[in-house]
């Protein structure tokens, strides 16, 4: 390894990293974390596997540093979700190289952030860094399903000596978009609650060959479902959305201008503003009757909501509520996860702010709500971790990223992969210092 480039490096990791299957379900991350282990222990970097179950492993790594040291984790999960080989131009989990991109599920949702972590933790490892507080690596498993408990929620109630930190940089930002001719990185600081609902509503069953006698669930419920597709609740600022819109406008418009600003702007930038201002609900699955000749007498729909950060189930129930109007419904909150943010103003964001300004000259960083939520809030929640979202893109527009993750033909550019993995080491030496 002593004589491959960083480039080639991180581009060989990620393919075979492709290579290995880990769609999730199943996940069998423990293939991954196995890869991890032997190519970082090459590099003189101490390794652990943790696994609730044999074939769900993560693997936390680390560079140790003085007690007294702030920790920096570079996290990252190794599952990916499912591909349908039908829909792509190559097989998903080929690796294969190709006009300058790495191809395969996994290129962006996050085996590339995978490998540029893992990477940048062996190259200061066999340079002999010494920081002064540690330097973790974490590739979890069980990112994409999450529900049952195999990842990062496990590892930091299970293990919270493993993957504690004060800092940590993990997947859902770090696009580039050219905003009034200046280019701007998104750094994702705050992500929304998802807090997905029922709505319940009752009739009187009957036999569907005599309509009148009944009291239809499903028609009723029709009402709302219309009702929310076009659901528009209040806007309102965030200090994350002011900073970005003050970026993007040079001053931040009031809650009642940024519909008709956003218009100026062309239609990615709006379309990644838009979530950012209020809380969203899409109803999404229905259940009546399950008989084509009784009329039901329950109807549920079950909808997606998210929640602004900070936002309450009980004011947005208060919202919802007054938009349905004066109906006969039951409505049940499911669940409520992540919602969490960090504050922008630490010695992270201006080690980032800073790269930026290097890497590029007149470029800025500015901070973005997620529309979803990624593992940041475990630790959030568990450790009170600074945790951002950040990965730089600079030759991969974000248009084209959202497109393909989770998506056929997912890919990376290799010059976007080395520019991350050069982004790990600079920030971990910046971060954590020299002894
Ligand atoms: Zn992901």
């Amino acid at each position: 390894m002593a004589t491959i480039s960083l480039r080639d490096e991180v581009t060989e990791l990620l393919s075979a990293l492709i290579r290995l299957d880990t769609v999730n379900p199943p996940g069998s991350e423990t293939h991954a974390a196995e890869l991890l282990r032997m190519y970082l222990q090459e590099a003189g970097v101490e390794c652990e596997l943790y696994a609730k179950v044999p074939e769900r492993a993560s693997l936390v790594a680390r560079i140790p540093g003085g007690a007294d040291g702030k920790r920096l984790l570079l996290l990252s999960h190794t599952d990916t979700v499912l591909a349908d080989p039908a829909e792509w131009s190559v097989d998903p989990w080929s690796g294969v190289v190709r006009d300058g991109e790495i191809w395969g599920r996994g290129a962006l949702d996050m085996k590339s952030q995978v490998a540029a972590n893992a990477v940048a933790i062996a190259s200061l490892a066999r340079e002999g860094f010494e920081p002064n507080g540690d330097l973790i690596f974490a590739a979890t498993a069980d990112e994409e399903v999450g529900t049952s408990d195999f990842g990062l929620s496990w590892l930091c109630r299970e293990h919270p000596d493993a993957v504690r930190a004060d800092y940590a940089i993990n997947e859902g930002g770090g696009d580039r978009a050219i905003v009034n001719g200046r280019a701007v990185y998104l750094c994702a600081t705050a992500e929304k609650m998802s807090s997905p609902f029922l709505l319940r509503v009752r009739g009187r069953s009957g036999h569907a060959s005599i309509p009148g006698i009944a009291d239809n669930a499903l028609v009723k419920a029709a009402r709302l479902i219309e009702r929310l597709g076009t659901f528009a609740p209040e806007t309102r600022l965030l200090p994350e959305t002011e900073a970005f819109l003050t970026t993007m406008f040079g001053e931040s418009p009031s809650g009642g201008e940024v519909q008709d600003r956003l218009r100026e702007l062309d239609g990615s930038l709006a379309g990644m503003v838009e979530p950012m201002l209020a809380l969203t609900v899409s109803p999404t699955m229905i259940e009546a009757s399950q008989k084509r000749n009784v009329i039901p007498a329950i109807c549920d729909v079950t909808c997606d909501c998210r929640l602004l950060p900070g936002q309450s189930q009980d004011e947005a129930e208060e919202a919802i509520r007054a938009w349905l109007g004066d109906e006969d419904y039951e409505l049940h909150w499911i669940e409520g996860v992540g919602g969490t943010r960090s504050s922008p103003h630490t010695p992270l964001w201006d080690a980032i702010a800073g790269w930026v300004e290097r890497e590029e000259q007149g470029a800025a960083v500015v901070p973005v709500v997620l529309p979803g939520f990624t593992d940041s809030h475990y630790l959030r929640e568990a450790f009170g971790t600074i945790a951002y979202g950040f990965f730089p893109m600079r030759m991969m527009e974000p248009e084209m990223a959202s497109r393909l993750v989770h998506s056929a033909d997912e890919r990376i550019p290799v010059d976007d992969l080395e520019l991350g993995t050069r982004f790990m080491i600079a920030i971990s030496r910046e971060m954590l210092g020299a002894r």
